[in-house]
């Protein structure tokens, strides 16, 4: 299988070059892409021998052609969002993952699923921004889409074989998605207000790159999965409960209409959901060790906290408010996320920054990617200006 793997410096893309070195008789990489880590991506070219390679700026690219040339590497050197796209369509290309942060991975992820490809999903971001839009380009296109997502591949593992989007004829009754609770579940609301970007990027179970830490401490990161779930599985919110489960050993459920209720379990480690979606649906080595239940000795479970964490109810908000609402919320989410961690914004002013631009943009339908990317425009600016005052206000 030939691979694109969008976002290979960051910690999914590491993990997916982990798992593609076990099996290199399977898996051959045609192209990889890398926004900055311009070291690491000439490390990888070197041990994968990719035909392209991709980062953001010209200076990067130059830098990247040179380290390579001298190494004696093949690999041609592109930059720019256009070059992004066009790995992720090349025709000799089967299989994309899309692990770039964010919705600057919206556009070449689109691109995989417009071209047919086997789309490996990791880019939450895009299907929260363009859900109909994606998941329509997905079925025109006959492209295969496999969510990398630990708890939405855990729910396609749970779910009847060839589950094509129908709750009531899978006799499907509720998806139930487990969250750790992140580095503050038992945080009082006095703690929440001093929280600083080092406390929120240490997540207890999972490593992960800086921003999905920050929405796992607000929650917000489960929000986000609510809404790829409904997308995914064409699943109304009504139907999505989420469940803290501190351990992170039991991925997600699925709860059927006659009582069984089927789960997937692991150690947390993202190179399990990534082999299962390279393979798929065969089964390969992952470099995963065997989960030991006599170590974990116990599963809990606790109902989410909305006050303490809005960030999740806000999700849910904007997934029944339907059109712009949710490329809104994702929009201000980043705006947010980045500010808390250059310290210009508090931990619970996150909820409240989004809560606001939710409040301020208007309403509108997302026919299009057009009108994705605008909505997408719109919530940046909204929350761009509304932080701006709120600065000048704590000033
Ligand atoms: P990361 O920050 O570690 O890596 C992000 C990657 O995207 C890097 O390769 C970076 O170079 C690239 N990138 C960043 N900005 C870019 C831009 N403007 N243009 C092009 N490339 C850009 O992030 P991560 O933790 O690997 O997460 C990647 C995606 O996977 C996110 O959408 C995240 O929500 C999702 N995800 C991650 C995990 C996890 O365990 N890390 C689990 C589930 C889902
Ligand atoms: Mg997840």
């Amino acid at each position: 299988m030939k691979l694109t793997v969008l976002g290979a410096t960051g910690s999914i893309g590491v993990s997916t070059l982990d798992v593609v070195a076990r099996h290199p008789d399977r898996f051959e990489v045609v192209a990889l892409t890398g926004h900055s880590r311009v070291d690491v991506l000439a490390a990888q070219c070197l041990q994968f021998r990719p035909a392209f390679a991709v980062v953001g700026a010209a200076s990067d690219a130059q830098r990247l052609e040179l380290l390579l040339k001298n190494a004696g590497s093949r690999t041609e050197v592109l930059h720019g969002a256009a070059a992004l796209s066009q790995v992720a369509s090349l025709p000799e290309v089967d299989a994309v993952m899309a692990a770039i942060v964010g919705a600057a991975g919206l556009p070449p992820t689109l691109a995989a699923a417009r071209a047919g490809k086997r789309v490996l999903l990791a880019n939450k971001e895009a299907l929260v921004m363009a859900g109909a839009v994606f998941m329509a380009e997905v079925k025109h296109a006959g492209a295969v889409l496999l969510p990398i997502d630990s708890e939405h591949n855990a729910v396609f593992q749970s779910m009847p074989y060839a589950y094509a989007g129908d709750m009531a004829r899978g006799g499907v009754r509720r998806i139930l998605l487990t969250a750790s609770g992140g580095p503050f579940r038992t945080a009082s609301h006095q703690v929440l207000t001093q929280v600083t970007p080092e406390q929120a990027v240490a997540h207890p179970n999972w490593v992960m790159g800086r921003k999905i830490s920050v929405d796992s401490a607000t929650m917000m990161n489960k929000g986000l999965e609510v809404i790829e779930a409904h997308w995914l599985f064409n699943a109304p919110a009504d139907r999505i409960q989420v469940v803290i489960h501190p351990q992170s050993v039991i991925h997600s459920l699925v709860d059927y209409e006659d009582g069984s209720v089927l789960a997937q379990l692991g150690n947390p480690d993202m190179r399990t959901p990534i082999a299962h979606a390279l393979a798929w649906p065969q089964r390969i080595d992952s470099g995963v060790a065997p989960l030991d239940l006599f170590a974990v000795a116990q599963l809990n479970f606790e109902r989410p906290d909305l006050a303490r964490f809005p960030c999740l109810d806000l999700a849910y908000r904007a997934l029944r408010a339907e059109g712009n609402a949710a490329a809104v919320l994702n929009a201000a989410n980043e705006v947010a996320v980045a500010a808390f961690l250059e310290r210009r914004l508090s931990f619970l002013g996150i909820a409240e920054l989004i809560a606001a631009t939710l409040d301020a943009v208007p309403q509108a339908a997302l026919p299009d990617l057009a009108a994705v990317l605008e909505a997408d425009r719109q919530g940046r600016t909204m929350a761009t200006e509304i932080l701006a005052r709120l600065g000048a206000r704590s000033a």
